[in-house]
């Protein structure tokens, strides 16, 4: 055995790490031209009124359709399209495809009532971002009310006082807002109740072990408390069993979303998924 065959922990961790930055410095070059090559795609993830099964809205989930790699998730290339300054164009591109296609469904009578877009904390600081979505939103003829914006409790205490203007001038266009992930980031109670929200949604890493869990169950309760002494609607991420909808509809939880119910799906499997 040679006495750099591999077992050599410094080696190895050298070579895992050269691999790592291969792969980044692949992933962030073939990110500048996806948008070009029209390599993106959205999945739709249906949001349901836990008492009667109501589709209430779609969530706009990005992917990337790498030509060799396959489908690449969302946690994978938006944190890189962020560092390379792509995620303005890209979020742009995602509110204008999910808008376009809510007109689509209204055009073929299928009525989504609300659209959800992710935005991500560049996005969110960006001096224009209202400007484009009030575009975006007159070019696509989408109502502002059916659209909602998802940001997380981090994204909002970044920098406060500056998500308070925007999510305040967002609020002007008419449109919606929910913190997504809620739970999971430390927000302020006091800032909360400045900000123009409509909705809390529970993270799936509470809503996973429901019933199962005492924590997760008090967790969501306290959640559900909270959504409803701020005036706030509630929607529970990642439901994936019938007692995790029972609890939750006992506790007043307005909505879900989650396996249980459908996957993301292309927009064109969507009608099909739900009628
Ligand atoms: P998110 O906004 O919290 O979206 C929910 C994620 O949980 C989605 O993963 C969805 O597929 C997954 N999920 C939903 N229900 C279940 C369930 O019952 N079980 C399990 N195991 N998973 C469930 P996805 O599509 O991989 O997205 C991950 C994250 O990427 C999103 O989290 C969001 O933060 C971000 N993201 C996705 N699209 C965009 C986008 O267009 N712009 C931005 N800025 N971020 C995006
Ligand atoms: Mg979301
Ligand atoms: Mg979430
Ligand atoms: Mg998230």
């Amino acid at each position: 055995q040679s006495k750099n065959g591999g077992r050599n922990g410094f080696s190895f961790f050298e070579s895992a790490m050269t691999e790592g930055a291969a792969e980044r410095l692949r992933l962030e070059h073939d990110l500048h031209g996806a948008l070009l090559r029209d390599e993106f795609v959205l999945h739709y993830h249906p949001q349901l009124a836990l008492a009667d099964g109501q589709l209430r809205g779609v969530e706009a989930l990005c992917r990337w359709q790498h030509p060799t790699l396959g489908l690449i998730p969302p946690n994978q290339f938006i944190p890189v399209a962020e560092d390379i300054g792509l995620i303005d164009r890209l979020g742009a591109w995602v509110l204008e495809e999910s808008c376009r296609q809510m007109i689509v469904w209204d055009q073929a009578g299928f009525h989504v009532p609300r659209l959800a877009v992710n935005l991500s904390v560049r996005e969110l600081e960006r001096a224009d971002l209202v400007d484009e979505i009030r575009e975006i939103l007159h070019r696509t003829g989408v109502a502002p009310e059916r659209l909602e914006l998802e940001v997380t409790e981090s994204m909002i205490m970044r920098n406060a006082e500056l998500a308070i203007k925007t999510l305040a001038a967002l609020r002007g266009l008419g449109v919606t807002l929910a913190v997504d992930d809620f739970g999971t980031g430390y927000s302020s109670l006091a800032y909360l109740k400045r900000l123009p929200l409509h909705r809390l949604k529970i993270d799936r890493s509470f809503v996973e072990k429901l019933t199962q869990d005492s924590n997760d169950d008090a967790i969501v309760r306290a959640i559900l408390a909270l959504g409803r002494s701020l005036g706030l609607e509630t929607l529970a991420e990642g439901v994936e069993t019938q007692a995790q909808v029972d609890f939750l509809l006992q506790e007043g939880c307005i909505e879900g979303q989650g396996y249980l119910f459908s996957r993301p799906v292309p927009a064109a499997d969507l009608v099909a998924t739900l009628f």
